[in-house]
């Protein structure tokens, strides 16, 4: 069903940041293969036409490019399938038929358009000649293209110049996006596309903002202008909210900050279970804005700073001297407690490093982590003596990303033995014995953990891409995230595994702020995890309120289940009984 003018309407997604947000709705479409509808005045209907006319210039242009370019690679026979494109962009049923439709419907000239051809298509599914309904491909492909030219384009502004707090539904986001999100303007964000352990997903818990993703249909679904309350605890976006629904969510968003409030107080308190064993509790960070949060949710330092955030999200690559001051703020802003910085670490999902010629195919499987860091020396040793100038104001500890074995190691540690030389030479200082340790995130490191552990202070162990590529499921393909599972036996059994190398291990991945699977990680003899802030309170009571014996022998359990489920249900089974007051 769809949007209705006045009635409660409830689209149900994946929740991945906790939170309740309430405002009017903001529809972002770019990236969406159908265009959001907005109801537009007759006297809109001239410029809604010149919009439409201007995106269908664009269109020609690119198509009459691509047709040289192929003409020129291969052939005017080859390039002869533009010329259909551009008999179809000009088409006189079409027009003739949009041009009814348009003051027909009132409705925005791009949702029209997309609604006149998908019944075009339709038809010509259904036609006998196989020739005809193999165009069908082109014309949706013409559609597209449309529809993309008469988006605003990818680099402007998100929210345009509205200052209205307000709730974002959107296509999708890009990491790079939702870290340019304001608080105060953007109060929660929903998505069609996304998942749980996306940067786009895990950025928004940093930023302590509700955010529900996978929500089908979502674009087309929703109506922006209209009253929406965003639920990131259950996955619900409620639109045009009844008075009973308004009334039941205020109460839940007051009852629920001040349980977080009451956790906040035991900041202080250590994260020690009920038989004393200590874990240490970090915080992960992205962006500077969120000191602050970490001292008030009494972190013990800093388990994981993505540098990545900071290096690639100010245009041009920071010089050594700025990463240096840069860092050196973290780390006193830290009072004596460690910060683990972890080196560049782009690709994948996040920004990209350079702009290659040709896109990759397979980018989490690319030139992602150290393998960009090795394969750009200079730049990589600015960052190394960054952090090593910064190790002489407190407690720096560093780690590389998406170490594959013991190359990359001997490798990335011979050129921190240079820059300790060339420091030396200038006379800067650094502490001797900072720590140097790596992520554990591809399966071929956590098997050949024992042999790295002679080589490096400790590990990190990266769930979400651990578990990423031990099961091969892409992390940010939501057709494929209910497979998405830190709980599978084979993950577990590579965590346990790791540990058992015998040197400190943190987990640093989302999985270690899930209060379901804490009691897993514990017994499974983790000693430190790192969680974004706003998670911190949480994990600290859920510690403190577990037996490390009875997680032992749940996790020896669970190393012997044979499905995820299983071992999810073990660990939240215990979680539960042992800190219900979490899960009210
Ligand atoms: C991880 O992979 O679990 C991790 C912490 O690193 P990132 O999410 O930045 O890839
Ligand atoms: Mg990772």
């Amino acid at each position: 069903m769809k949007y209705q003018e006045g009635f409660e309407r409830r689209l149900k997604g994946m929740p991945v940041s906790p939170g309740i947000a309430m405002g009017v709705l903001r529809v972002e479409a770019r990236g969406c293969p159908s265009p959001p509808v907005r109801t537009i005045l007759p006297t809109d209907i001239e410029s809604e036409w010149e919009r439409f006319e201007s995106a269908l210039a664009r269109t020609e242009e690119e198509l009459c490019g691509l047709k040289s370019r192929v003409e020129h690679l291969s052939g005017a026979h080859e390039a002869a399938i533009f010329d259909a494109h551009l008999l179809f962009l000009r088409d006189r049923t079409i027009l003739n038929k949009l041009r009814k439709e348009l003051p027909a419907r009132l409705q925005n000239i791009d949702a029209v358009y997309y609604a006149v051809v998908q019944n075009f298509m339709e038809v010509m599914r259904h036609v006998d000649d196989s020739y005809l309904r193999s165009r069908v491909a082109d014309i949706a492909d013409v559609l597209q293209r449309v529809l993309k030219n008469m988006q605003p384009s990818e680099h402007a502004p998100l929210l345009g110049d509205s200052s209205e707090p307000c709730v974002l539904a959107a296509y999708d986001l890009a990491p790079s996006d939702t870290a340019d999100l304001d608080p105060q303007r953007v109060l929660g964000f929903v998505t069609e596309a996304g998942s749980a352990v996306s940067h786009t997903a895990i950025l928004a818990r940093s930023l302590g903002m509700p955010a529900v993703v996978a929500v089908p249909q979502l674009v087309i679904d929703s109506r922006a202008g209209c009253q929406a309350i965003l639920d990131g605890y259950n996955g619900l976006l409620i639109l045009n909210p009844a008075e009973e629904t308004l009334k039941h969510y205020r109460e839940l968003q007051a009852e629920k900050e001040h349980a977080y409030k009451a956790l906040i107080e035991m900041k202080d308190l250590p994260a020690v279970t009920t038989d004393g064993r200590r874990i240490r509790l970090a915080a992960n960070v992205e962006f500077a804005h969120e000191y602050s949060a970490i001292q008030r949710a009494g972190a013990e330092g800093v388990g994981l700073y993505r540098t990545e955030f900071f290096l690639l999200g100010c245009g041009s690559l920071p010089d050594e001297e700025t990463q240096y001051l840069h860092y050196r703020n973290l780390v006193e802003s830290c009072d004596g407690q460690e910060v683990i910085f972890r080196t560049l670490d782009s690709g994948g999902d996040k920004l990209p490093f350079e702009v290659l010629e040709e896109k990759e195919d397979n980018p989490f499987l690319g030139w992602r982590g150290i393998r960009v860091s090795l394969s750009r020396v200079e730049i990589f040793k600015e960052q190394l003596r960054a952090i090593l100038r910064a190790s002489a104001h407190g407690k720096v500890g560093v780690m590389f990303p998406m170490v594959s074995g013991i190359t990359e190691v001997k490798d990335v540690k011979a050129l921190l033995e240079e820059c300790r030389a060339e420091l030396r030479e200038k006379g800067q200082s650094y502490d001797e014995n900072m720590r140097v340790g790596i992520m554990i995130e591809v399966p071929s490191a956590a098997m050949m953990a024992d042999v790295l552990a002679r080589h490096v202070d400790f590990f990190s162990i990266g769930t979400n891409d651990l578990t990423q590529y031990t099961i091969a499921v892409d992390r940010v393909n939501f057709r494929v995230a209910s497979m998405f599972r830190p709980t599978h036996p084979g993950v577990i059994r590579l965590i346990s595994h790791t540990i058992a190398a015998g040197i400190p291990t943190a987990v640093c991945g989302e999985m270690g702020g899930d209060i379901n699977l804490v009691p897993l990680l514990v017994g499974l003899g983790v000693s430190e995890l790192s969680v974004g802030a706003h998670l911190l309170p949480l994990v600290r009571y859920a510690i403190r309120h577990l037996s490390y014996e009875e997680c032992r022998s749940m996790a020896a359990k669970a190393l012997e289940a044979e499905d995820s489920y299983t071992v999810r249900n073990y660990s939240s089974e215990l979680a539960h009984r042992s800190y219900p007051d979490l899960f009210k």
